[in-house]
């Protein structure tokens, strides 16, 4: 059997951007006044960690859902083509009017309405979507869509809202347009992100802190197991409701208040279940601000025990990883430092998705190969990997800036 070459190449931000407006003047009969994006991001360590008020430590990824639009001299609806899903509504503007459309809308219209109730009207206007960043792979298309959305708002008006506040008003937008309960890591990854960074976000009080990851010698790998396994999707809220019950049996308001030693000296009286999941959340949170030291002071062995040690606890005690993403990591670490592996994890959610990995540069390529190869022959599944530096949040690509910041 050949085994493919399988690090995808992908199209640069400038490309896209131009496609997407080749794309509008193409469907709309004019050229595109204003063309937004935002990235996905990944994240390198703190899983399952920001509703328990813990740390995170994503970056943007190179990969971003950008949107080419005008304003449209009539009419009460906005006018969308996503080229992504390639299919085009029409999204009434005035509230309680879009239940016949298709979910991802929901989004959108999650993000009209929260800049609305924020005395940002939504005004008439057309626009066309176009994304490299995959759906539905834990790299956060639904944040990417949000934050390009909430940008091309801000443009269109001219009103801007702080950064933070752009963040909270697009994960607004997810959990009433879309009716997603999710965190804030992903819209702050996609708006508040500098490029050559992650970002340490303390998810209790939304405190940013960048960590440099510029140096050029290690490089991000993202490979994605292109497995979803649909469960019975209430494992999410059902983690969500663990960690209250453990941290309502430690005495804490959430875990981000509870040590490893209140948990020993409760474990007898903690059914082992909740046991399991808080030593993850409280395990995950000591890991992830670790992490963020050790990078900073390029102690990358550190960094990488760090990493698979996270897999392990979201394997074994938070239980949400699935063969496919173990068998990567295992591959990685079967590979090894002398190959070049510093460490890896699963990333996202669970279940399926992603593997972060970081690597030495120079080792990337060949090491994406060896992984997916391998992969393919123990699972028939064909992985798709590429690297990404840690990339810039939103911005507006045009109009072109001249005193913006
Ligand atoms: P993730 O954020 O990890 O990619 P989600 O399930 O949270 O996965 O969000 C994916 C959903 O977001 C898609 O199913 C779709 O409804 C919506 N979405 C994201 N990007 C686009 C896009 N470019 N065009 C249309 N819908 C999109
Ligand atoms: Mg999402």
């Amino acid at each position: 059997m050949i085994v493919q070459v399988l690090v995808e190449k992908t199209i640069s931000l400038d490309d896209l951007a131009a496609r997407a407006a080749a794309t509008f003047a193409n469907q709309f009969g004019r050229p595109a006044r204003f063309v937004t994006a935002a990235p996905g991001r990944v994240n390198l360590i703190g899983e399952h960690t920001d509703y328990n008020g813990g740390f995170v430590l994503p970056m943007a990824i190179d990969r971003y859902t950008v949107v080419a639009a005008d304003l449209a001299a009539k009419g009460k609806v906005a006018r969308i083509l996503s080229c992504t899903v390639d299919e085009q509504v029409e999204i009434p503007l005035r509230k309680g009017k879009a239940d016949a459309l298709p979910v991802w809308t929901s989004y959108i219209r999650g993000v009209l309405d929260a800049y609305d109730g924020e005395g940002i009207r939504p005004v008439p206007f057309d626009g066309v979507i176009d994304s490299t960043v995959p759906l539905g792979g834990g790299l956060s298309s639904s944040a990417a869509l949000e934050v390009a959305m909430a940008t091309l708002i801000e443009a269109m008006s001219g009103s801007q809202v702080t950064p933070v506040r752009k963040a909270l008003l697009c994960q607004q937008a997810e959990h009433e347009g879309a009716g997603v309960p999710c965190g804030i890591m992903d819209q702050f990854s996609s708006v508040l992100c500098q490029a050559g960074h992650l970002m340490l976000l303390d998810c209790r009080n939304q405190q940013t802190k960048m960590v440099p990851l510029a140096d050029p010698n290690y490089t991000v790998l993202i490979i994605n197991s292109n497995v979803k396994h649909e469960l019975t999707g209430g494992e999410y809220a059902e983690r969500r409701q663990q960690c209250e019950a453990a941290a309502a049996a430690l005495g804490v308001e959430s875990l981000r208040d509870a040590t490893t030693q209140t948990l020993e000296q409760h474990q007898s009286r903690m059914e082992s279940i909740l046991y399991r999941r808080a030593r993850h959340v409280i395990g995950e949170i000591h890991r992830t601000t670790c992490a963020a030291e050790a990078i900073g002071t390029a102690r990358w062995e550190e960094v990488g025990r760090l990493m698979f040690a996270s897999h392990a606890s979201l394997r074994d005690d938070y239980e949400v990883s699935c063969a496919e993403l173990d068998i990567l990591v295992d591959l990685a670490e079967r590979l090894g430092s002398e190959r070049g592996v510093i460490g890896s994890r699963m990333t996202g959610g669970g279940f399926g998705g992603c593997t972060v990995s970081l690597v030495q540069t120079s080792a990337a390529q060949e090491m994406a190969e060896a992984i997916c190869g391998a992969y393919q022959k123990e699972t028939g599944i064909e992985a798709t990997a590429f690297s990404t530096p840690p990339a810039h949040g939103a911005k507006i690509l045009l109009p072109q800036a001249t005193a913006r910041n």
